[in-house]
């Protein structure tokens, strides 16, 4: 009996130090069983995934519940991002967040239309008191939707601690039903430096997986000499669903020794934006596959844990490595990948010397490049390296290395205008070429004199471009002098060719009027139940402004009563 209860004792001693989170603090946010179309740290386009995305049965307006009791302590409307999104912070210090909401409860709905009129804008950020709009467990706080950048119905379902960190949700017993064990899509084998080789080149090598049935996989045998690692491409499943969703937990093995180890229990968003050089960002650019490498060059990120020299192998002639990789979900369900490396020195393997150009980055100083009419700015901590920068001016093309190297954080670049004429200024403004075809993207941009100023994050091709096509603004739910007295909504399209829209505004019998833009559908929607329309003959007027200030105005009349 004795030996029972120090068993159950040891083992309880054992689940706790996993797992020091409350489990039944916080509930599902919706009355549906959770199915996942997102996991928590799952690799995104530069961040890691800060909550999970809770599938709502492909509707909207699926009512969204307080996961816990406490208080409403921030609402965030924005055309982009969460859209409209709701921050409760609860009295054991953490914060949950819920994104792309279609409209809030009522009350919260009443609080925040106050403040949008107020301020005669659909975008908002508004921090209520603890006061203000408390809230209870379970509670209806708001409606599913698909609102901001969100790419179908969904929730997206965040856990914060005090430090403003998210954590994985599942770490609090909100979870769903995996039994699927993650799959390996591929894996990449590094030489880190000029002077270790894999298979005699010193360039990067995909293996070819070979599955063994079960789950695990092989590859072939390497040879190697020197400094090498690897990287690991895998997805997780779970049982509701299809999607391909990230993983929790990869592991590396040096003949039975742990090396290295990604731990997706939590991450600051200060960090979020290393994934970049957690992942293989040029082969991310190439080929869209997010390969994670098994080993820290130059990388805070906190879910690193390099347990043996960075994750670098170490691989002298003559020796034998056995190399396991294994990747788990929250539920443990694992796939194992085994690598044998043998060691072998080759005196005809000569070191490949780094590529130079008349550019040099120093990664803790800023570099001014300038050639013709443009000019660059990087500050410091722009890069993550010191390295060689291409960097040519033709035509008023700019050339600037190649975009599949990651930065830490913008910089500008400066075209001098002057030998346009003034008008023609005032219409441009600057462009990356973006892939193949080099489609031109608008890049923020700021005027000062005869310069154009952009900000961008992005190394690549860039250049100007003119927009003198006015944005357009078309009503698609209703006609010029039209009886629209049981209408709940007024819609219309706005678009833009070239620079893309900036800003819009509304009236109605010269009284603003709150309109939703959603730039998936390019609509704007008016809500007839805001009361702001109150007259039988209404006069409609909408305003358009694109990025380099063309601005069109619609005008129609509608009545109602
Ligand atoms: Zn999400």
């Amino acid at each position: 009996m004795r030996f029972i209860t120090s068993l159950i004792f040891v083992f309880s001693l054992i689940s706790n130090a996993q797992n020091n989170y409350p489990q039944d603090y916080f509930c599902n946010p919706l009355e549906i069983p959770i199915v996942l179309a997102g996991t928590f740290a799952e690799l995104r386009t530069n961040h890691f995934h800060s909550g999970m995305d809770i599938k709502t049965q492909f509707r909207t307006g699926l009512r969204v519940k307080a996961s816990a009791n406490g208080y409403i302590s921030r609402i965030k409307i924005s055309h982009y991002g969460y859209g409209k999104a709701l921050y409760i912070t609860h009295p054991n210090g953490y914060t949950t967040v819920y994104g792309h909401l279609l409209k809030f409860s009522p009350e919260i709905e009443a609080f925040v239309k106050k403040h949008q009129h107020e301020k005669e804008s659909y975008e908002v950020e508004l921090f209520p008191n603890a006061e203000s709009l408390p809230v209870l467990k379970d509670s209806l706080i708001a409606y599913s939707g698909n609102t901001g950048g969100s790419g179908g119905p969904h929730l997206h379902f965040e856990i914060r601690d005090k430090e403003e960190r998210p954590m994985n949700p599942m770490l609090f017993g909100i979870d769903t039903k995996d039994t699927t064990i993650p799959i390996i899509k591929s894996i990449y084998a590094y030489p880190i430096d000029n002077n270790s080789f894999i298979n005699k080149s010193n360039s990067k090598r995909k293996l070819t997986l070979a599955p063994l049935g079960n789950g695990d996989y092989t590859t072939e045998n390497i040879e190697a000499i020197g400094n090498i690692g690897f990287g690991v491409e895998t997805i997780d499943r779970q049982d509701l669903a299809p999607n391909s969703n990230g993983v929790y937990n990869i592991q590396s093995f040096v003949n039975g020794n742990e090396n290295f180890e990604l731990d997706f229990k939590r991450f600051s968003f200060a960090e979020t934006r290393y994934i970049n050089r957690l992942i293989d960002y040029q082969t991310y650019i190439e080929s869209n596959k997010r390969i994670q490498k098994l080993f820290k060059i130059n990388n805070p990120l906190s879910i690193i844990k390099p347990i043996v020299n960075n994750g670098v192998l170490q691989i002298k002639d003559s020796t034998h490595v056995v190399y396991k990789i294994r990747v788990s979900d929250f539920k443990n369900n694992s796939a194992w990948v085994t690598i044998h490396i043998t060691g072998k020195a080759d005196s005809t393997l000569i070191a490949e010397s780094p590529k130079t150009t008349p550019y040099f980055i120093n990664k803790n100083q800023t570099t001014n490049l300038k050639e013709g009419r443009v000019s660059v700015d990087f500050y410091k901590d722009t890069f993550y390296e010191d390295f060689y920068i291409d960097f040519e001016v033709k035509n008023d093309i700019l050339k600037l290395d190649e975009d599949a190297r990651a930065t830490k954080k913008n910089f500008t670049i400066t075209f001098d205008m002057s030998h346009y004429s003034d008008e023609d200024q005032s219409k441009l403004y600057i462009v990356r070429l973006v892939g193949r075809n080099k489609y031109p993207s608008y890049t923020s941009t700021k005027r000062k004199g005869h310069l154009l100023i952009g900000s961008t994050n992005k190394l690549g091709l860039y250049t100007i471009a003119t927009d003198t096509v006015k944005p357009t603004i078309k009503a698609s739910n209703f006609k010029n002098e039209q009886w629209i007295s049981d209408y709940k909504y007024l819609k219309l399209k706005i678009d833009d060719v070239g620079s893309g829209i900036s800003n819009y505004r509304a009236t109605v019998n010269g009284k603003w009027i709150l309109m939703e833009y959603d730039y998936k559908t390019k609509t704007l929607t008016h809500d007839f139940s805001d009361g702001v329309v109150t007259d039988t003959k209404n006069n409609l007027k909408v305003i358009v402004t694109d990025n380099v200030g063309n601005n069109s105005t619609f005008e129609a009349l509608f009545y109602r009563k």
